[in-house]
């Protein structure tokens, strides 16, 4: 039963750690709340209420106390929606969805709500869970996450002379101004600079021009698949200007 103080919220789990001998305290990412952190009291003993959903990667709806700036909620239930096992169960799927937490820890503080990345988060997971190949969906999400964030990479304009980037070549993406250089401005900006061809540029803007459920119709070649995981990787360091750490874990499915 909800008590008059009590929210209901969709959410997953980042983060679950050991509280004493029965607690656990759980970081979420939540639909409508963003970033929040609770505990759940008894945890460990209580099999019924919790046994099996408070676990990293897992779709639940909880019940919990009004959310207040850097204090615990109490976390009273949670229903499960989906474990997403796959993401447990499958050494590729487990290290791309880690990267994808990762970042959305990095991201995000608490209780700062964000009506486009949960829904971004929910369909990372999903895909990965119903069998799509992980490193696109690493690419896929990444891009439309640092545009939600407000970083989007400039891809479309140059970055110098605001001009329309024709597309019809490779160019030079630099990492420090976040932003690509025309045929003009080419080689005057400062370094490091990365080379994206016109094939990986192209699908990399497709990817902000589709809604989510058409975004498995972008296919990556081998090449650009390289690419874009390069160069989304060096931008999300010079972002938040430390090393992903996950990063080094993720698996190309493709060579196993
Ligand atoms: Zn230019």
């Amino acid at each position: 039963m909800k008590s008059k103080q009590q929210v209901e919220s969709a959410a997953i789990v980042l983060e679950c750690r050991d509280h004493g001998e029965s607690d656990l305290i759980v970081t979420f990412f939540c639909e409508h709340h963003g970033r929040l952190t609770g505990i759940a009291k008894g945890a460990k003993r209580s099999k019924k209420r919790f046994v099996n959903k408070l676990e990293i990667f897992s779709s639940l709806r909880i019940l919990h106390s009004t959310p207040q700036n850097n204090r615990l909620v109490f976390i009273a239930e949670a229903d499960l929606l989906n474990g997403f096992l796959t993401l447990r169960e499958n050494i590729s799927c487990y290290t791309t969805a880690n990267v994808i937490r990762e970042f959305i820890l990095l991201a995000t503080k608490e209780i700062e709500g964000d009506d486009e990345l949960y829904p971004l988060l929910i369909w990372a997971y999903h895909s990965l869970n119903t069998g799509h190949a992980s490193l696109p969906v690493l690419i896929l999400f990444l891009i439309r996450f640092y545009a939600i964030i407000g970083y989007g990479p400039q891809l479309e304009i140059c970055h110098q002379c605001r001009q329309q980037i024709h597309m019809d070549r490779s160019y030079s993406f630099n990492i420090s101004t976040g932003g690509i250089h025309c045929n003009r401005c080419d080689g005057t900006g400062a370094k490091p600079q990365i080379q994206l061809s016109k094939g990986t540029l192209k699908t990399l803007t497709a990817v902000l021009n589709q809604p989510l459920n058409r975004l498995h119709r972008l296919q990556f070649s081998e090449t650009s698949q390289k690419e874009a995981l390069f160069f989304l990787h060096s931008y999300g360091r010079q972002l938040f200007q430390r090393e992903i750490i996950s990063w080094a874990f993720l698996v190309d499915e493709r060579k196993h």
